[in-house]
């Protein structure tokens, strides 16, 4: 299994871009990110995954790092049970 976050917001809009991302909505970013959190509740309803069986988690955008790093606590909190251990 794997999971993709989008992150809708860049600094800066590319003028090739087509990407759904927005330079003008940094208000929402709090919203944003506590729907994200139960929208990931709802799909692991949904979906059932096991624990340990993402493999795969791609966060992209957007720009993924115009969020405050303390923004993605909750979902990494929420998901961390899921993701696949990495073994050394
Ligand atoms: S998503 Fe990428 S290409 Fe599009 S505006 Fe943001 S930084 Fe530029």
């Amino acid at each position: 299994m794997l999971i993709y976050l989008h992150i809708p917001f860049c600094d800066s809009k590319c003028h090739y871009c087509a990407f759904n991302s927005y330079v003008d909505k940094f208000d929402l970013k709090n919203i944003y990110m506590k729907a994200i959190i139960t929208q990931l509740e709802q799909e692991l309803l949904i979906f059932k995954p096991k624990k340990n069986s993402i493999k795969s988690l791609f966060i992209g955008g957007g720009t993924p790092s115009t969020i405050d790093t303390k923004l993605y606590d909750n979902f990494f909190k929420t998901i961390k049970p899921y993701l696949k251990k990495m073994r050394k």
